[in-house]
């Protein structure tokens, strides 16, 4: 099987497992959003979440955060951890939205990853969840250590990651295939205890594949 037909195989059982997914972060505007994912560098989004319900009611616009001072916004965002750099960024990225975009968040790729703050990926998530638009696939670390897992790549660089999949993956697929593994990653594929034995792409990964074989074999070694 080509890398191509598998990962449309995944997509399908994971489109069956999870529906049409979407991004977990809440926010209510574009520069909620944008905010929200700033913060869910390095921390869960479930925690990002537990922030920004209290933090968007007092400031949730880049006029506020610019007038806010930063002393103030590391208090909303200290739980997220660096939080230092990430107000810095915030409030950086606040002042640029409000000079050069009246205050709204620039739909195209250059514009975004000019912001203080906002890599490639935080780019790719903001686009693709505001305007579906896909530049490439958002490699975060589920996505990097399912990719290796299911044997997609032999890689750790994102960059390298990231254009591997995007000649495996249908271009429509991009956002998707990014949310899925994700989602797989959370739910069964967890950092160092991969849940193989109930995991539904375990026919199509490397490493669950693998895995399989071996419990096989250690059953009938204990039956014969
Ligand atoms: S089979 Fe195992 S290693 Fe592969 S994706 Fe599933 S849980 Fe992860």
């Amino acid at each position: 099987m080509t890398k191509v037909e598998k990962a449309k195989k995944i997509i399908k059982i994971l489109n069956e497992k999870f529906g049409k997914p979407h991004c977990a972060l809440n926010y209510n505007t574009d520069f909620e959003l944008l905010v929200a994912v700033i913060l869910s560098a390095q921390c869960t989004d479930v925690r990002v979440n537990m922030v920004t319900e209290k933090m968007f009611k007092v400031v949730n616009t880049p006029e506020s955060v610019m007038d806010m001072p930063q002393k103030e916004l590391e208090n909303h965002i200290k739980s997220t951890g660096f939080f230092r750099n990430k107000a810095k960024n915030i409030k950086m990225c606040s002042k640029e939205l409000v000079e050069k975009y009246g205050g709204k968040v620039p739909s195209q790729m250059e514009n975004l990853i000019a912001l203080p703050g906002v890599g490639r990926k935080t780019a790719n998530v903001v686009r693709g969840e505001i305007w579906g638009l896909s530049d490439g696939v958002t490699v975060d670390t589920h996505v990097k250590r399912l990719s290796n897992l299911i044997g997609f790549v032999k890689e750790e660089n994102v960059e390298k990651i990231e254009r591997e999949l995007m000649k495996i993956v249908p271009k429509e697929r991009w956002i998707d295939f990014s949310h899925y593994l994700i989602l797989q990653g959370r739910d069964v594929c967890i950092a160092r205890r991969p849940k193989c034995c109930i995991c539904e792409i375990n026919h199509l990964c490397n490493y669950g594949r693998k895995t399989m074989r071996k419990i096989a074999e250690k059953k009938l070694n204990i039956s014969l």
